[in-house]
């Protein structure tokens, strides 16, 4: 017999597809698809590095509790450790974050305090100090925060680079990431560039306007990537280019990886893909292209694979021609 003790165990460990349609310069694109993951994104990784490497540190003891503000598939990497692992797990998130991104949440067995959105990060009631306040206030208390935790790039210098490597059979030329904390392409980047000698090129993709293409921090629609802020989980000695990608580009990317190559994926994986496409392009004919994609689709229904939200920012491309929801055939 062959089976998982609990799904926590199934982490990781994801397989490569070649992208047939999109990718045709002839270099092989090869998609790490991370929705495969238990929790259904990349953050499953993160999540059990960053509890494990508390507990070894002793900041989260039996019994604690896991507060973080996060209201995406961080919270539910976390809240599926949490589980497995008896810890309470209290999430804080803004009320713009959709009521069924907060039910996922809550179907784990996780508490989530909602808090104002229209407020200054350092009002009382932003989520930032609703989240400070409450480590502050339970007992055994201990926040992640993914974006200055050593043990989130972490998670990828120890899984993440050692599957693309071995799967590749060490012929990974070039790789492509989009960069949200930085911790995805600083740890598996770092693993691969030690591995080959520095002979792995690595290649992060921002959405325009992002501080990491050198943007201000001006708003963008992809969701999971780019910031307005230098998080410290991002290496900035590891990327040997960055790809800037409009956001029109990275949506309609997104809907070609389901309609093209059945992959119903996140708004950050077109645009990835996008930057990938642009690499192998100018890549030469041994050179092998991996791209991480992130999550699922399923969680973007209503905006990326919406035609009516597409054409009210003008992202549908001219020669669409899709049907929707309601169209009568
Ligand atoms: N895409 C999505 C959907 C994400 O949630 C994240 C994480 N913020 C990323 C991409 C970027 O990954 P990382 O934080 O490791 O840079």
């Amino acid at each position: 017999m062959d089976y998982a003790e609990h799904v926590v165990d199934l982490v990781g460990d994801t397989p490569l597809v070649r992208l047939g349609t999109i990718a045709v310069s002839g270099v092989p694109v090869l998609a790490k698809v991370e929705y495969l993951n238990p929790g259904g994104s990349v953050k499953d990784r993160i999540a059990l590095r960053m509890v494990e490497a508390a507990e070894e540190s002793g900041e989260l003891r039996p019994g604690g509790t896991i507060v973080e503000p996060t209201s995406g598939n961080t919270g539910v990497g976390l809240a599926m450790v949490a589980q497995r692992k008896g810890y309470r797990c209290v999430f804080v998130c803004p009320d713009k974050v959709s009521e069924d991104k907060r039910n996922v949440l809550v179907a784990y067995g996780a508490e989530v305090v909602v808090c104002p959105t229209a407020v200054p990060p350092g009002h009382p009631e932003s989520y930032y100090s609703v989240s400070d306040r409450l480590v502050e206030e339970i007992d055994g208390a201990w926040k992640p925060d993914q974006y200055s935790n050593p043990a989130n790039p972490e998670s990828h210098y120890r899984s993440t680079g050692p599957e693309i490597w071995e799967r590749t059979g060490g012929r990974v030329t070039h790789f492509v990431a989009g960069i949200g904390t930085g911790g995805t392409i600083s740890g598996t980047g770092r693993y691969l560039k030690e591995i080959s000698d520095g002979r792995v090129r690595i290649v992060g993709a921002d959405p325009e306007g992002s501080v990491y293409s050198g943007g201000s921090g001006r708003p963008y629609l992809v969701e999971g990537v780019g910031e307005d802020f230098w998080p410290t989980t991002y290496d900035r000695e590891v990327c040997d280019e960055i790809v800037p990608v409009s956001d029109a580009d990275s949506f309609q990317m997104t809907r070609r990886l389901a309609r093209e190559e059945a992959l119903l994926v996140g708004g950050s994986c077109g645009m990835a893909v996008a930057a990938a496409v642009q690499v192998a392009e100018r890549a030469e004919p041994d050179d092998v292209v991996v791209v991480l994609l992130p999550d699922g689709g399923r969680g973007y229904l209503t905006k990326v694979f919406n035609d009516s939200w597409m054409a009210s920012y003008g992202f549908l491309s001219p020669d669409h021609t899709g049907r929707s929801v309601g169209d009568v055939l």
